[in-house]
């Protein structure tokens, strides 16, 4: 439950308080995707007079921004629905659902939670000072779902998106938009639309004055970010030469980039991992099985031995590499051996981290109607093993850690103790360590005194 819907819980509706009109707050879940949409709804009302609220109780415009890709958010998502009824005693409330699952499931919105004003969907972003502006002048449900597609040379309606973005020392971009690879236990195809590129000079443009402003590190985003540049008027700009591009930006020092798809990872991006200094040498390559017949029935494009292989070559060709990945365990019909399988992989790469999860059914997805469900129970115990695996591997290459030198980017004081800076490693381990405020967006070096399972303790050398 977020801190939001507790205190909307706990607190009795004579004590809220109250709204300030021309104010508003989004709620967000899921992935940097959704993040960024965030950032961009909130500007976009910004450009409409409106200011952000101190918390989601005085906001006059309430925005849920939602996400579909597991059952666990969405049902997050209904249940602030659900807290927020007592709101709509005020007359001023404008309350919208936007994100996947407005994309989605835009009519079951309505239908279960009818005080919602609009709901509105990935590819009309633009559309939202319409919206709320209707909205405020009369109560009539609007629904705005387009699929998002490409239009001429804009991508998503925002080609300026960097105009009056705030600084940060770390900021998320945007190269594309949708996928084109259609596993079968994903949704996003339908919420996000088809593969889409933005032209590399509006990336460039929005980096070189993030740049400027004080953003040190960028991470690229796309659901299958190494596939950028195809179909993009200008011709098809490989990956590779985007992240050479963005490396001659002067104020920027880092690029990241998340996350790549396992097929389209080719020779040349292992070579710039190594080659360019600023493309930091952490690859985080989602597996989401150890067994071929399993990657098959999720229809992912590659198998075991040709995932390996990249991974041995990321290794060979850059010594130390982070390596970070996405497991499903439980998809539909996965066996014990299968899952085995998961295992072993696992042992066998030894990742330094991983994102695992239970197989969550998806409605609209082909695993979603398959009748050979794994049942929960399996799918939670096959998950604590796994989660019980990998906590033992990442305590084991952290602890190996101990004494070594690495180059962290500070980002701020830990949330424990100010007086703790914290930043990721060129390798993507996080890092505490004593310091001086005056840090805060520069290069450190620091030496790792101490490990743990989340990240490394470490003193400024
Ligand atoms: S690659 Fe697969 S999991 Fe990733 S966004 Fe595309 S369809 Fe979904």
């Amino acid at each position: 439950m977020s801190a939001q819907t507790a205190l909307l819980r706990n607190v009795s509706l004579g004590e809220r308080p109250k709204m300030r009109l021309g104010t508003y707050f989004i709620q967000t879940w899921g992935c940097q995707m959704n993040e960024e949409d965030t950032e961009q709804m909130g500007l976009y009302l910004e450009g409409i007079g409106f200011k952000p609220a101190a918390n989601i109780l005085e906001a006059q415009v309430i925005l849920l921004n939602t996400c579909s890709v597991r059952k666990k958010p969405e049902d997050k998502a209904f249940s602030l629905l659900g807290e927020l009824v007592p709101l709509r005693t005020s007359k001023d409330l404008i309350l919208g659902v936007c994100g996947c699952m407005a994309q989605a499931r835009a009519d079951e919105i309505r239908r279960r939670a009818p005080h919602v004003d609009f709901v509105l969907g990935t590819g009309d972003l633009g559309l939202l000072p319409g919206l709320v502006q209707e909205a405020a002048q009369k109560r009539k449900f609007q629904k705005r779902v387009s699929l998002p597609e490409r239009k001429g040379n804009v991508v998503e309606d925002v080609p300026q998106r960097h105009l009056g973005r705030p600084a940060k020392v770390k900021s998320f971009v945007p190269i594309q938009y949708g996928c084109d690879k259609f596993c079968t236990f994903c949704i996003v195809p339908t919420t996000r639309g088809r593969e889409r590129s933005r032209p590399t000079a509006d990336i460039l443009e929005e980096v070189r004055v993030l740049a400027e402003a004080g953003t040190r590190e960028v991470t690229l985003l796309g659901q299958t970010v190494n596939s950028y540049g195809k179909n993009l008027l200008e011709g098809k700009v490989p990956f590779s030469t985007l992240l050479w591009q963005l490396s001659e930006i002067p104020d920027l020092k880092r690029i990241r980039y998340t996350s790549p798809y396992p097929r389209d990872f080719k020779a040349d991006l292992i070579e710039t991992i190594r080659d360019c200094p600023k493309v930091m040498e952490h690859c985080h390559l989602p597996i989401q099985s150890g067994d071929d017949e399993m990657l098959k029935e999720m229809h992912r494009l590659y198998s075991v031995d040709s995932y390996l292989e990249i991974i041995d070559e990321l290794r060979r060709e850059i010594p130390g590499v982070g390596l970070t990945t996405d497991v499903i365990v439980g998809f539909p019909g996965e066996t014990d051996e299968q899952f085995l399988n998961t295992m072993r992989l696992m042992e066998r790469v030894r990742f330094d981290g991983a994102y695992m999860f239970a197989y969550s059914i998806r409605p609209g997805t082909p695993a979603g109607d398959r009748k050979d469900q794994v049942p929960e129970i399996i799918k939670k115990n096959r998950l604590a093993q796994l989660i019980d695996l990998q906590n033992r591997i990442t305590c084991e290459i952290n602890a190996k850690m101990i004494g070594a030198t690495l180059e962290v980017l500070v980002e701020g004081p830990s949330a424990k103790d100010p007086s703790v800076m914290q930043g990721y490693s060129r390798e993507w381990k996080m890092v505490h360590f004593k310091a001086s405020p005056e840090r805060i967006g520069r290069l450190a070096q620091v030496r790792v005194t101490d490990s743990r399972v989340w990240g490394l303790s470490a003193e400024l050398i």
